[in-house]
């Protein structure tokens, strides 16, 4: 069985950049890769906070926070950054021409054993391993925002995915400390498939007037104990990922339940994509930790 010591991560955004730090807090080689050395530098300023922030709770030892960011290599060629790799984890943002593109890349970049992983929320594995010549070797590793914190691994099998690679994958999730659950190839996978058409709910309530951001989010945290309400949740995912996502939805099994709402679309396209952007239905100010509702939505 192939042996996982250096990984590539594609995509240093909000979970690229926690996917490589998470890998490499676990001693893995990480080459972490994106389009512009700007973007890069993002990923590694935010693992660099992070790691701090483990520092001060204790949680990490300074020694341990430097291994952690020498472990990690930026690259903005792809082909130079998965040369020798035995596992690559595409955390490119959710588009799935772009993600048919990558993984036609990574066929020819990449040996025979080489694992491919995507981090896809929604989009098939069956169809992205299409593309290549080794759909035995196609797998969705879906972790959780934020990488480091969150326990859960959603690990999905292609329709030709070994078994070997499975439970390869498996395995490794259970190295990172994590806990992984596997699931079948079918839109949305079980995270998504649930959590999104309560998000896209929460926010058509917010689009009939029958409630404001923060009475929705109170409701939900209260009522049924969600550490975060589901708007301010959608904030932290990304407006444009909830889109997306809730798009496959839509187009994959051909019900109206899961059209998204029109006002998510609206934001999406006025560039109000949540915390990314500094504003969705909250606004987020640097440096302040108050929950401001955005003005959109004051009553
Ligand atoms: P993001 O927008 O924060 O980051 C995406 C990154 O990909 C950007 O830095 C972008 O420059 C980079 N990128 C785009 N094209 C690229 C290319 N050709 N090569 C290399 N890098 C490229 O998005 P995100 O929220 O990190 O989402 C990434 C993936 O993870 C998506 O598939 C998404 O569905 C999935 N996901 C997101 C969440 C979440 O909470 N945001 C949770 C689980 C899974």
């Amino acid at each position: 069985m192939t042996t996982i010591q250096n990984v590539a991560v594609i995509g240093s955004g909000t979970m690229g950049n926690g996917i490589a730090h998470t890998f490499a807090q676990f001693g893995f080689k990480v080459s972490l890769i994106d389009i512009s050395q700007d973007a890069l530098d993002l990923g590694l300023n935010t693992i660099g906070k992070n790691l701090e922030r483990q520092v001060a709770k204790g949680t990490l030892t300074e020694q341990e926070k430097l291994a952690t960011l020498s472990n990690i290599t930026t690259f903005t060629d792809m082909k130079a950054g998965v040369a020798n790799v035995d596992l690559v984890v595409e955390a490119a943002t959710e588009n799935i021409d772009l993600k048919l593109k990558i993984f036609k890349d990574l066929d020819s970049f990449t040996t025979d054993q080489t694992i491919l992983a995507t981090n896809t929320s929604s989009i098939s594995i069956t169809k992205i391993a299409s593309v290549t010549s080794k759909a035995d070797k196609v797998i969705g590793m879906h972790f959780m925002n934020p990488v480091p914190i969150m326990k859960l691994v959603e690990v999905i099998r292609g329709y030709a995915t070994s078994d070997e690679v499975a439970s390869l994958t498996m395995e490794l999730s259970k190295k990172l400390g994590k806990i992984p659950t596997e699931v079948n190839d079918y839109p949305g996978f079980v995270a998504n498939r649930i959590l999104m058409p309560m998000i896209n709910e929460a926010i058509y309530s917010l689009y009939e007037s029958v409630a404001g951001v923060e009475e929705i989010d109170t409701v939900m945290k209260l009522g049924m104990a969600h550490p975060m309400g589901p708007l301010q949740l959608a904030d932290f995912i990304g407006l444009d990922v909830c889109l997306s996502i809730l798009n496959v939805l839509h187009e994959g099994f051909g019900n109206p339940k899961y059209a998204p709402c029109p006002l998510l679309v609206n934001m999406v396209t006025a560039g109000y994509k949540g915390m990314k952007t500094g504003e969705g239905f909250y606004k987020y100010t640097a440096g302040s930790k108050e929950l401001e509702v955005s003005s959109k939505f004051k009553m």
